[in-house]
């Protein structure tokens, strides 16, 4: 085998393995397996090989920021690649986002929603959105206030471009189980209440939640969307302190 062939198998066998485990958790918790995305996270791996996951079948690809998102999408605009920012926004670059994403994990803020459907409206397009919240109480992570979700929603039928379809959030970055679950069971709990109190037009079935650390439990607390790296790509070089300032 040569090497690229190596490295699509390698990816291959990975992307198995976490499959395998999503199935698992599907059982263990009696749901179906089809109610389980798999987001595979793409942040830090270079764009060739992505090309080579693309190949391997990942096709969607999650990012969770916006520059290294769009140069990888300009580099591999040839494939047809559907990408996810799941990561904070700055309003000024809502315009980028507006081109090439195909969905927006990490909404938390007004002015960044406001400026996203202006920029929508102009590329003539909408776009799938998750409310992000911030479950873990931990002051280095981006997302609402747990307490701030239900006033914050019912503001969101004023951006018409926006197809509000969940929540997203990180669990606590904790060894102890008990802790992470409480993370999203939190959430569930949540999205329980958006469903029968949300305004009309805003669905809020999706939970994006779970990592490579913890996305077994997150299925079992019922995440429809899991978003997973490492376990598929390997160990990122910097350590997580890097991308979530304050944790690690
Ligand atoms: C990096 C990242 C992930 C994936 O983390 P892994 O440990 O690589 O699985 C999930 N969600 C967000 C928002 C991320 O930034």
């Amino acid at each position: 085998m040569d090497e690229e062939a190596q490295q699509i198998a390698e990816i291959k066998n990975k992307l198995a393995t976490v499959k395998q485990n999503i199935a698992a958790a599907c059982v263990r918790s009696g749901r179906e397996l089809s109610s389980v995305r798999l987001l595979p996270v793409t942040k830090t791996v270079p764009a060739e090989r992505l090309r080579l996951a693309y190949a391997a079948g990942c096709h969607e690809m999650g990012e969770n920021k916006i520059q290294e998102a769009r140069e990888k999408s300009e580099t591999l605009k040839d494939l047809n690649i559907k990408w996810a920012i799941i990561g904070h926004l700055q309003t000024n670059k809502a315009k980028y986002l507006a081109r090439f994403a195909n969905e927006f994990q990490a909404l938390d803020s007004l002015k960044v929603a406001a400026e996203l459907d202006k920029r929508l409206q102009i590329e003539g397009r909408s776009m799938d959105v998750y409310v992000q919240v911030n479950s873990s109480g931990e002051a280095s992570k981006f997302g609402l206030a747990p307490d701030d979700v239900r006033t914050f929603v019912d503001q969101l039928p004023n951006y018409s471009s926006l197809r509000i379809k969940g929540l997203m959030t990180l669990a606590i970055f904790s060894t102890d189980h008990d802790r992470v679950r409480e993370c999203f069971i939190k959430m569930r709990n949540i999205r329980d209440m958006l469903r029968q109190e949300a305004p009309a037009g805003l669905s809020f079935e999706e939970l994006s939640m779970g990592m490579s650390g913890d996305y077994e439990l997150a299925i079992e607390e019922g995440a429809t969307i899991v978003r997973v790296g490492q376990a598929i790509f390997g160990k990122r070089p910097l350590p997580d302190s890097h991308y979530w300032p304050g944790v690690g």
